[in-house]
C-alpha cells in the first residue's frame, strides 16, 4: 500500500509538472503569436430585427498555434489575463479590428460597428483611454463604428475610477456595451451612472426561453428595463427560429448567434456584407 502511495503520489507530481510546463510553454508561446502572425480574427454578425439585416460585428480572436492547432480563446484569454500579456494583445486585436472594419467601409460595404471585448485587465490599464483614441486615429475608423465590450466586474472595482474611465471613453465618441449581462454578482445600480449604451443578454437566459416561462419573464423584464434606460439590448447565442420569435415579441433590438451565424474570417465576413441580405 505503501509503494502505491508513493507511485500515486509520483504519477500525480509527473502530471502536475506536465501541466504547468504547458501552461508555461503556452505562456511562452503566446509572447511571439502576434509577430508569427498566429492570432486570427473571426467576427460573428449581430442582426437587427426591426431592419432583418447586419449592424455590426463582433470580434472573436482565435490562435493558430502551429503545433496545437486552434486554441479557442476560453483556453488562451486566461492566460493572456495572468501573464498581463493582454495588454498588447488586446491593443493589436483593438487596432487590427478597427483597421478591418476602416478597410471594409473604404471598400464600399455597408458601415457597421464593429465591438471588441475588453479584459478588465485592459480596462484598467491607465493608458486605455488614450490607446483608444490614438488607435481611432491611426486606422481613421469614425468612433461611432467602434464598440467596446466589458464584463460587469468593472463594476465591482473602484466605482469613481471606473466612471472616469467611462467618461473618457465615452467623450471620444465609441459605444460601450455590458457583455455577459446578468451573469456577474453586482447590484444593478451601475446601470444608472454608467454611460454605457447596450447590454448584451448572456447565452445562459436564452437557452430555455421556448419552454421555461420563468426565463422568458426574466429576458422580458431585461429588455424593458434597458429600453426605459435608454440602453439597446442584444441577445447572445440564439440558435432557433423559436428563440428569434420570442425576443421579436419581447422588443429585443439585436441578435447574435449560430441563428444567422458562426464567428466566420475576415473574407468571409466581407461577402456577407457585401450580400446586403435581409434576415
Ligand atoms: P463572449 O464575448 O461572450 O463571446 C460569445 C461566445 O459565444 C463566443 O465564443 C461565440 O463564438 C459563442 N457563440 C456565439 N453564438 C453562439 C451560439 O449560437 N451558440 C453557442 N453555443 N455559442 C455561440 P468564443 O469565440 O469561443 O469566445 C469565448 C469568450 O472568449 C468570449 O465570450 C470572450 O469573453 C472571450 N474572447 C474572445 N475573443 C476575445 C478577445 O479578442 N479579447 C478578449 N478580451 N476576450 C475574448
Ligand atoms: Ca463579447
Ligand atoms: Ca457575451
Ligand atoms: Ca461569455
Amino acid at each position: 500500500a505503501k509503494e502505491s502511495g508513493r507511485n500515486n503520489y509520483k504519477f500525480y507530481n509527473t502530471n502536475m509538472e506536465k501541466n504547468t510546463y504547458e501552461k508555461l510553454s503556452l505562456e511562452r508561446d503566446l509572447r511571439h503569436a502576434i509577430e508569427r502572425d498566429e492570432l486570427l480574427l473571426y467576427y460573428q454578425p449581430q442582426i437587427e430585427l426591426s431592419s432583418g439585416t447586419i449592424v455590426g460585428v463582433e470580434t472573436l480572436t482565435r490562435w493558430n498555434h502551429p503545433k496545437l492547432g486552434f486554441i479557442p480563446p476560453s483556453e488562451f484569454i486566461p492566460i493572456a489575463e495572468y501573464s498581463r500579456l493582454i495588454v498588447p494583445i488586446g491593443k493589436w486585436i483593438l487596432y487590427t479590428a478597427c483597421k478591418q472594419n476602416k478597410a471594409w467601409q473604404d471598400a464600399g460595404l455597408p458601415k457597421v460597428h464593429v465591438a471588441v471585448n475588453l479584459s478588465i485587465h485592459q480596462f484598467q490599464n491607465s493608458e486605455i483611454i488614450q490607446t483608444v483614441a490614438h488607435i481611432l486615429q491611426e486606422t481613421g475608423l469614425e468612433p461611432q463604428y467602434l464598440e467596446l465590450e466589458i464584463t460587469e466586474s468593472i463594476a465591482m472595482q473602484d466605482v469613481e475610477k471606473v466612471i472616469l474611465t467611462l467618461q473618457g471613453l465615452y467623450a471620444l465618441g465609441v459605444k460601450i456595451s455590458i457583455d455577459d449581462f446578468g451573469t456577474g454578482y453586482s447590484s444593478l445600480n451601475y446601470l444608472k451612472n454608467f454611460p454605457i449604451q447596450r447590454l448584451k443578454i448572456d447565452k445562459s437566459f436564452l437557452d430555455d426561453i421556448v419552454i421555461n416561462p420563468k426565463e422568458r419573464a426574466i429576458v422580458g423584464a431585461i429588455i424593458i428595463m434597458a429600453h426605459s434606460l435608454n440602453l439597446r439590448v442584444t441577445a447572445e447565442g440564439v440558435e432557433t427560429m423559436e428563440q428569434v420569435a420570442l425576443l421579436q415579441a419581447c422588443n429585443c433590438d439585436e441578435i447574435q448567434g449560430y441563428i444567422y451565424s458562426r464567428p466566420i474570417p475576415t473574407h468571409e465576413c466581407a461577402e456577407l456584407l457585401a450580400e446586403r441580405r435581409v434576415y
